[in-house]
């Protein structure tokens, strides 16, 4: 399978401002000495070795992750801002342009994993169809409440495309497109759920964001240790710092010290953290990065454990 990021911020989207490109440019203008700038071979090269808050950005859009299965299907993890784009971009592969199918995986239904429904065209094509997976009974009523006219101009059977839905719970699993997946309740307001996919060669990928470990929790972590035990690719949510998080307590989410914590007892190969607060920065994102690296290194310097922060265009292949 190839996991795509195409939305990774938590609670609201975050575009980036006039000012922080202008301070990008800036940077980068400081940072080059004339011999980068000889040929375009070494702007290449100069660029490539640039952070990403300076060659680029982390994304402003909300939760949507694709998972491109090994037979060429497509299934999507929450409806946040980065439907929009995913869609289009599906859309030029020449997937769901009509008589064409994909699976939705809903965590929970807060506004930044649903807002993006509306504006997936692919949606609106008739002979689409899309099954909607959730441990959520009721996730098709919470999608049509988004969709009154007080609030958006059309409503939910406007939606062309013909729609399934198909609820399960933590006690049993679900075929998609070749993947096992299975679920697991975790502490959020409202309620939330990870999914775990499993590809028939073993390879296991996690998606647990929406989710509040903190040192209360860290204490009954046995349940959640084997769930999460061995996973290739852990996506976690990393909304705030350590310190953030002492703080922020039931407000339903973690940091990346207690995600690195959970990551390592787990044996997980490679943590993403995800989930980013709209209000850090492409610099401060770089720097909650290299935090957790370097809390990694202490905690289990021998530890084979690969962290990465997600942003809008990463690929993992698994
Ligand atoms: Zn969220
Ligand atoms: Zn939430």
């Amino acid at each position: 399978m190839i996991i795509r990021f195409w939305g990774v911020r938590g609670s609201l989207a975050a575009p980036i401002t006039a000012h922080h490109v202008e301070e990008k440019i800036r940077r980068v203008l400081e940072l080059a000495s004339p011999a980068d700038l000889l040929s375009k071979e070494a702007i290449t090269s100069f660029m490539q070795n640039l952070p990403l808050s300076l060659r680029g950005t982390y994304g402003g859009n909300t939760t949507c992750v694709e998972i491109q299965t090994s037979e060429n299907k497509t299934i999507i993890i929450d409806a946040g801002t980065g439907l929009r784009t995913l869609g289009n971009a599906l859309m030029a592969r020449g997937k769901l342009t009509g008589k064409d199918e994909a699976a939705f995986f809903f965590t929970h239904s807060h506004w930044d994993h649903i807002q993006g429904l509306m504006f997936f065209v692919p949606i609106f094509i008739p002979g689409n169809t899309f099954h909607f997976y959730s441990c959520f009974p009721d996730i098709e009523t919470r999608l049509r409440y988004q969709m009154v006219t007080t609030h958006f101009p059309l409503t939910f059977d406007e939606l062309n495309s013909a729609k399934k839905f198909y609820p399960f719970t933590e006690e049993e699993s679900v075929d998609a497109y070749g993947l096992s997946v299975s679920a697991k309740a975790v502490r959020h307001p409202g309620g939330c759920y990870s999914y775990k996919f499993k590809q028939a060669n073993g390879k296991t990928f996690i998606f647990c964001s929406d989710a509040e470990f903190n040192l209360e929790i860290l204490e009954d972590i046995g349940p959640f240790i084997d769930y999460f035990f061995g996973a290739d690719v852990l996506v976690f949510d990393t909304q705030y710092t350590f310190e953030e998080s002492l703080q922020k307590i039931d407000w339903g989410h973690s940091s990346a010290a207690i995600a690195t914590d959970i990551a390592i007892k787990s044996e997980v190969k490679k943590l993403v953290l995800y989930h980013h607060d709209p209000s850090y920065d492409d610099t401060k994102m770089d720097s909650v990065l290299l935090q957790a690296i370097k809390y990694k290194s202490m905690m289990a310097p021998n530890h084979p454990l690969e962290i990465v922060a997600a942003y809008e265009g990463l690929e993992i292949e698994l």
